[in-house]
């Protein structure tokens, strides 16, 4: 079998290693005559895997001893709703939630949190049409602000912030479902990260959740449980069934990383694949054009534009003739949009480069 280099935007592409050493265990997990998927969340070989994949997010991204680590269900879409939920009411009487609103997923986290309460948009990139984000220091939390609301990158458009605000003592709460783990980051100084495992992680099924601990104790008592980050905490992410399959993925992929060198080899790869096609449209005398403001340009999602845009299609065709899928963009925004997460190798940004080149010089 050929393996396509796969640039969707998620679920997306993983080590080929960790496909093959599912293919390997699925039937048997290590001699038990049974697959972990069929194996009971309580059970010791299931409690390991549980706990290696916990323990190896808090070693490769450094996380404090004063933060909880949860694999949550639901999708990113869910912590949405669980920030506000949770979080609002800290800054007690009149509280309110301030949110980076920087493009599509933003929004949608806006939006639940408005539903749940008083909201303000400290930064609204609605009259950029999304294609930059504030300077840091302008991110400041209004008064009775319970937290700030940051998405570290915009999947869609293609955009990422490169430096962090500081927000005092109100907590900053970060979206990082598209690029966690691809570059360090100061965990210390956030008070809750949340990411989706199926773009940098895994396959789609689990969330992970950082949660400074004296943050996941407020939450209220009044919220159903399995809302509440204070019961997840108290039960390890074992309150429920957890998306076993996702976490034993997971858990292989956090191996796999470890193997690799961790965070800083992985940084330096995903630096090298973006620049590799951001020059690519650089050198295209304007035949491509990314709309981002260069600041902020994502080393995740790379967005960008033909031109004339009734070549698109035919970018596509000849892309996918040459083993490259995924380059579609986002339905809503339309384009071109190559996602380059951690498990696409150098070779396969190589490789789109150089027919991003042979196409424009044949057109
Ligand atoms: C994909 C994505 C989401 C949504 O994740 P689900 O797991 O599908 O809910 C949220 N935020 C960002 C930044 C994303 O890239």
């Amino acid at each position: 079998m050929k393996r396509k280099y796969n640039f969707y935007a998620g679920p997306s592409t993983l080590p080929l290693p960790v496909l093959e050493e599912i293919q390997r265990e699925i039937l048997d997990y290590k001699g038990n005559g049974l697959s972990i998927i069929e194996t009971s969340h309580r059970s010791t070989e299931y409690d390991e895997v549980h706990h290696e994949a916990i323990a190896h997010i808090r070693e490769l991204l450094e996380v404090p001893d004063n933060y909880h680590v949860l694999l949550l269900g639901g999708g990113a879409s869910l912590q949405f709703g669980m920030v506000p939920l949770n979080l609002l009411h800290f800054a007690g009487e009149g509280a309110c939630a301030d949110y980076v609103v920087s493009g599509s997923w933003a929004k949608k986290a806006y939006g639940d949190a408005k539903k749940l309460g008083t909201t303000n948009a400290v930064f609204d990139g609605r009259e950029t049409n999304y294609m930059t984000l504030p300077a840091t220091d302008a991110i400041k939390p209004s008064s009775g602000s319970s937290y700030v609301h940051i998405t570290s990158n915009e999947t869609i458009g293609g955009l990422q912030f490169q430096e962090w605000p500081d927000t005092g003592d109100v907590p900053l709460v970060a979206d990082m479902s598209s690029d966690i783990m691809s570059r360090r980051v100061p965990v210390e100084r956030f008070g809750v990260i949340y990411a989706g495992a199926q773009k940098n992680l895994g396959p789609a099924g689990v969330t992970v959740v950082i949660i400074r601990k004296d943050i996941a104790e407020r939450s209220p008592e009044h919220l159903p449980d399995y809302l509440s980050y204070r019961i997840h905490a108290e039960k390890e992410s074992l309150f429920n069934t957890p998306p076993v399959f996702s976490v034993y993925a997971l858990s292989l992929v956090l191996r796999y990383i470890k193997q690799q060198g961790g965070i800083g080899p992985l940084e330096e790869t995903n630096r090298v694949k973006a620049e590799l096609l951001y020059q690519a449209i650089a050198d295209s005398d304007g035949f491509y054009r990314c709309p981002v403001d260069k600041r902020y340009r994502s080393r995740m999602n790379v967005v960008f534009r033909i031109a004339d845009e009734s070549l698109e299609p035919l970018f596509l065709e000849e892309a996918s003739k040459h083993d490259m899928v995924g380059l579609k963009g986002h339905r809503s925004v339309g384009g071109l949009r190559a996602s380059i997460y951690n498990a696409m190798p150098q070779a396969g940004a190589e490789a789109l480069a150089t027919l991003m080149r042979s196409f424009a010089a044949r057109r």
